[in-house]
């Protein structure tokens, strides 16, 4: 529950007592905020529900405090205040806020909240219960929370804006948590929280996690930066104040009902421009976006919009690429509003953002704003499509948690861009959309066989990545099928998740005819084909599907050699102990020099430990840098080879579970001895040159060198102790780029 939410174990303090007065008046003073708040929208007989809520959550949790020491249910209420101010949420998330940690953390059940709430509540209690209730544990633990959040999401979307009010809240008072735990939960914040608050369009709160986030993860430069912001205050205002007076004057004139309001960059925001465009905090402090917002009916906004764009350009110059129209085109997250960026005075460039007050409690208020305004909208069921493809992704659920989070951020937390069917249709797209998943978007079957397409009426390829404002036509072959690779070209979820339906149909096709082979197998050492003794084979080879083995046999991937040894008892199988496989073409390595090695310079998956003995592969001399695996060999331990290897084939597929994946770690402190062949015109002194870069430039240690020339030309071997790839890639350059070098290639098989 850790992922979810601060309040796991609040601390039972003995000594509190409910008669501090204190207390008591500094809750009921909160309580009495919320229903202030609240006021316009209470129904009769709410007031009641509220503060039967209220009493429950109070008395629930009155022996917990927070970490802070405060009594706890000043939480909930704060909660609560967040999702009626902040978010623009109603009476019935408001209750739910109040209870939403009572039956995680105390003795009410869910049957007591539908009692006395009925289901509507209960619904909502249990699905913000539910996300809190799975282990703290590792990060494919927390995907796959995340995976629940969006399935209770997909129920009702208040249960994820009230889980965002709730991490908004312990964000706040984060302060009084363990350094490593703020760690924790901040990152999670910025990794999921605040980019599902962006995708909800709730704009500020998204900020505010961004900069509560940071704030914790990245103290130094955040003080920094404040600092610098509080510092500059002045001279900006000054600034935006000159630029918008002729504005403010000219709207007046035009009998305009408008507010401008001019805001500097938020901290997280200003530290993403430093790093991303490698610039100082004096190059975009002044960076900040004016806001024009218009009291206008709904049937003149979007012509008022325009007459004020004009107003504003009239004014000063704008940037013609800088355009951008979401009044047209909302964003799926329901944000309209048109930008400008024009030059102002002093030649800054400024953003301006012309919206009306309903596109602005929209892009404040986000989901709870649009449902208020949904029947003046027509882009009311823009929501709806994004909940229909979530809910579509979600069904299809075979992948694991990490690799859906990923799936899910790629394809729903990101941007979008719009591109046309040839008719002239719009559809969005996440960025990153290539010509296939506009393909797939379209309809699975013209995804599966399309072949290309045409791009402004160009010819592209499938992963051909789209723009906004592209028109596509794609081009189909009744011949053509998904295959493996296809998965590289695409980012949708919808277009991944056909793909890979369409591969594991493939290889369900393809595995029947190793249903044939391993029967027949069987019947040969007089064994029958079921359930029982597929599981020993599949076992026995490590392998996690009946689906897999038989691919693997249909695709000549596994022999079955080992069959004979399994014993047979009646109509079952047993499988052997692990046999002892002769040790092919490996020697003992310590051709380093610098010896003994340090074993951890190696990470290998799925150990415990990283201080593993292990050899390299004399076939194939790898060097940190080069991809990879390990092979556990009876007689000689784990062996290294190198992915590209002669023998890496013949081993990964006959003896796939005795591999282990392997990676390099970072470590100067070793070298390791690899060799170079050269071939080049002769020329006198091309030794010395060669020498000169080796030693004297690069400082690699030269183990043995020997050229031989003929008619001509000359071919020479050199053996050197290099550190890692990197540094063999960069003496291969150099050497290529001697006059008279025709080739340099490091020798994979011969030995070293
Ligand atoms: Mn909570």
């Amino acid at each position: 529950m850790d992922l979810i939410d601060l309040d796991n174990n609040p601390a039972v303090v003995p000594q509190y007592n409910l008669d501090d007065e204190q207390e008591k008046k500094e809750i009921v003073r909160h309580y009495r905020a919320l229903l202030r708040s609240l006021r316009t929208k209470l129904k009769k007989g709410d007031k009641e529900l509220l503060r039967t809520a209220f009493e429950m959550a109070a008395d629930a949790h009155k022996t917990m405090r927070r970490k802070s020491g405060e009594p706890y249910i000043l939480h909930p209420l704060a909660v609560a205040m967040i999702c009626v101010d902040e978010i623009g949420l109603g009476v019935r998330s408001t209750i739910c806020a109040l209870l939403h940690d009572t039956v995680e953390d105390t003795d009410i059940a869910l049957d007591d909240i539908k009692n006395e709430f009925g289901n509507e509540i209960a619904k909502i209690v249990d699905g913000l219960t539910k996300i809190s209730t799975i282990m703290d544990a590792n990060s494919s633990q927390q995907a796959e929370n995340f995976k629940k959040i969006l399935l209770t999401l997909t129920d009702d979307p208040r249960v994820i804006l009230i889980k965002l009010a709730d991490r908004l809240h312990n964000m706040r008072t984060l302060d009084a948590m363990k350094h490593e735990k703020q760690l924790k939960i901040a990152s999670e914040t910025i990794w999921v929280y605040a980019p599902l608050a962006h995708r909800m369009g709730l704009y500020n709160l998204k900020t505010e996690l961004e900069d509560l986030s940071m704030k914790y993860m990245e103290p130094e430069t955040y003080k920094e930066i404040a600092k610098k912001l509080a510092e500059t205050k002045r001279e900006r205002t000054k600034y935006i104040n000159e630029f918008t007076r002729p504005l403010k004057e000219k709207l007046t004139q035009a009998e305009f009902e408008f507010e401008i309001q001019g805001r500097p960059k938020s901290i997280h925001s200003i530290w993403n421009k430093i790093k991303k465009k490698g610039v100082s905090f004096e190059e975009v402090y002044d960076l900040f976006a004016i806001r024009v917002i218009l009291d206008v009916p709904l049937d003149k906004e979007k012509e008022d919009c325009w007459k004020v764009y004009s107003l504003i350009t009239d004014e000063y110059l704008p940037s013609p690429e800088r355009l951008r129209d979401w009044l047209s085109n909302p964003k799926s997250n329901g944000y309209e509003a048109l930008h400008t960026t024009v030059m102002g005075p002093q030649g800054k460039w400024v953003e301006v953002q012309i919206r009306t007050k309903r596109m602005n409690e929209i892009a404040e208020k986000g989901l709870a704003a649009h449902f208020k305004y949904k029947e003046g909208s027509q882009d009311e069921d823009r929501f709806d499509k994004w909940f229909v493809q979530i809910r579509e992704a979600l069904s299809n659920q075979q992948e694991d948690g990490i690799d859906f989070l990923q799936d899910f951020k790629t394809s729903f937390l990101a941007e979008e861009i719009y591109v046309y069917t040839p008719k002239g249709e719009v559809k969005m797209l996440p960025i990153n959309s290539s010509a296939l998943d506009f393909a797939f978007f379209i309809h699975t079957a013209i995804g599966s066989k399309c072949i290309g397409a045409k791009v402004n009426h160009k010819l592209v390829p499938i992963g051909h990545k789209l723009r906004s404002g592209d028109q596509i036509e794609i081009i189909t072959s009744n011949k053509q099928k998904p295959t493996e690779d296809w998965l590289q070209n695409v980012v949708t979820a919808k277009a991944k998740n056909s793909i890979k339906d369409a591969l594991r149909e493939e290889k369900k096709h393809i595995s029947e005819e190793g249903k044939y082979t391993l029967q027949r197998k069987l019947e040969g050492i007089g064994a029958v084909y079921n359930t029982y003794n597929i599981d020993q084979v599949m076992n026995y080879y490590k392998l996690t599907s009946h689906l897999d083995l038989l691919f693997k046999i249909a695709t000549k991937n596994l022999d079955l050699k080992e069959l004979k040894l399994f014993q047979v008892i009646g109509e079952k199988i047993e499988a052997p102990k692990p046999v002892i496989i002769a040790s092919e073409n490996i020697q003992e390595t310590n051709t380093n020099k610098q010896l003994p090695k340090k074993d951890s310079e190696l990470i290998i998956f799925g150990e415990k430990s990283d201080k593993i003995k292990y050899s390299l592969g004399k076939c194939c001399n790898p060097i940190p840098g080069d991809d990879v695996f390990g092979f556990v060999s009876t007689a000689k331990g784990l062996i290294i080879h190198r992915t590209s290897c002669p023998n890496a084939t013949q081993l990964l597929a006959n003896y796939g579970h005795r591999v282990v994946k392997t990676k390099w770690a970072k470590n100067k402190e070793i070298s390791f001895l690899t060799g170079l062949s050269i071939v080049g015109m002769d020329d006198v002194g091309i030794v010395n040159k060669i020498t000169n870069i080796i030693s004297g430039e690069l400082k690699i240690n030269i183990a043995a060198l020997t050229i031989e020339s003929k008619d001509g030309l000359f071919q020479g071997t050199i053996k050197v102790y290099v550190l890692d790839k990197d540094e063999l890639e960069e003496l291969v350059e150099r050497i290529k780029s001697l006059d008279g070098i025709q080739q340099v290639s490091r020798f994979d098989t011969e030995t070293v």
